[in-house]
Order: C-alpha cells, then sequence, then structure tokens
C-alpha cells in the first residue's frame, strides 16, 4: 500500500518544480497573449520533467471579465480558446440567470500528471499546459451552478448542459459527468486536437 501512496507524491512533486517558475516572473498584470480580453501574467517557459511543460505559460486570472477563482497556468492557444468560449457560449449561456457569470471556479489547471493520475497512463492534458478543469460557475450574486451539484436536471444543469455542449469544438476534449466517475464533480477541457475530430462525453 505504501508504494501507492508514493506514485502520487511524486507526479505531484514534478508539478511543484514547474510552479517555482512563477515567482521569479515579472509581475506585470494586464493583457497576456496580445488580447485586453485575457488578462493576467506572463510566465515564460514552465520546465517540466520530461514531456511535462510549457512554452511561453501565461497565469490566467480573468477572460472576457469573467474572472477565475485562482490562476491557471496555460499556454496562449488555450487561453484564447478559453476567452471565445467564455466570450460567446459561456456569458449568453448563463445569461441573467443569478444576475449572470462572474467566475469560474477553477479545480485544476497545468500539473505533470498522467491522465486521471493513473500510474503508466499516458500524461495529461494538464502536463502541457493545454488543459482546466471547471467544477462550479459562480454568479454574480453568490450563488454557484455546481457540476457536482447541478448536473442531470433542472433549470441549472440545462445550463451546465448547454456549457459542456458549446465547448465541444472550441476545445478539443471535453469531459463531463456522463464521461467516467473520475469526472463527477467537474468540466474537463482540453485544447488536444485528436486528427477526428473533438472528443466529448
Ligand atoms: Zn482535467
Amino acid at each position: 500500500m505504501r508504494v501507492l501512496w508514493l506514485i502520487p507524491l511524486f507526479l505531484l512533486g514534478c508539478s511543484f518544480i514547474g510552479g517555482g517558475r512563477e515567482e521569479r516572473a515579472v509581475a506585470t498584470r494586464g493583457a497576456v497573449c496580445g488580447m485586453p480580453e485575457i488578462q493576467g501574467v506572463s510566465i515564460g517557459d514552465v520546465p517540466g520533467n520530461g514531456a511535462c511543460g510549457i512554452e511561453k505559460a501565461v497565469a490566467v486570472n480573468a477572460v472576457s471579465g469573467v474572472s477565475l477563482s485562482r490562476p491557471a497556468q496555460m499556454d496562449c492557444h488555450t487561453a484564447r480558446t478559453l476567452n471565445a468560449w467564455v466570450k460567446y457560449a459561456a456569458i449568453p449561456e448563463v445569461g441573467e440567470t443569478g444576475g449572470g457569470l462572474a467566475t469560474l471556479e477553477v479545480a485544476a489547471h497545468y500539473a505533470c500528471r498522467t491522465r486521471n493520475n493513473r500510474p503508466g497512463a499516458r500524461l495529461s492534458e494538464h502536463a502541457k499546459g493545454k488543459a482546466i478543469d471547471i467544477s462550479a460557475f459562480r454568479l454574480a450574486d453568490g450563488s454557484e451552478i455546481s457540476v457536482l451539484d447541478h448536473w442531470g436536471g433542472g433549470a441549472r444543469g440545462r445550463i451546465l448542459k448547454r456549457l459542456h455542449g458549446s465547448a465541444c469544438g472550441p476545445f478539443g476534449t471535453v469531459l463531463g459527468p456522463e464521461s467516467d466517475r473520475h469526472h463527477q464533480d467537474h468540466f474537463h477541457f482540453d485544447t488536444a486536437e485528436h486528427g477526428y475530430g473533438p472528443y466529448c462525453r
């Protein structure tokens, strides 16, 4: 059993190496990726073990006026994709519910790890700075549209279903509660290109 505990610790350690770089970055908050709508900090190349890491990474704080609950590290292609989806899909789909979309609750972003943290599995898109996990959409009135609480029914469930659907295409991979047991409480979005079109479940 002890070995099973050590493996995730090793994988976590890898992401901490990448995280240390952020502290040395020049803290110029503002527009990144050449787009005023994307607010964050350019942090340069994030080194990682093996194939992990991000070239010309940014830590995104907000897109199109919607804040992120914590700075999310990603590449500019992923940041632009997130911005476009928030602007053209998420904001209109949430509409006036709860006063409108205010914050994306970020469950995970860059991390040097395998898919679903399984030893021996392929490297996750999270390890390349191409993925973000969102557990809830916080609204202006302080309430939430939560993947765990609202998926599967009701007005907020229907909004979640539309958010999941609209992300499919802009993002190459979209996973939600109907994909597997690892995604009961969040949406996984990444900009992987599969060749056969987007993979959405
Ligand atoms: Zn994910």
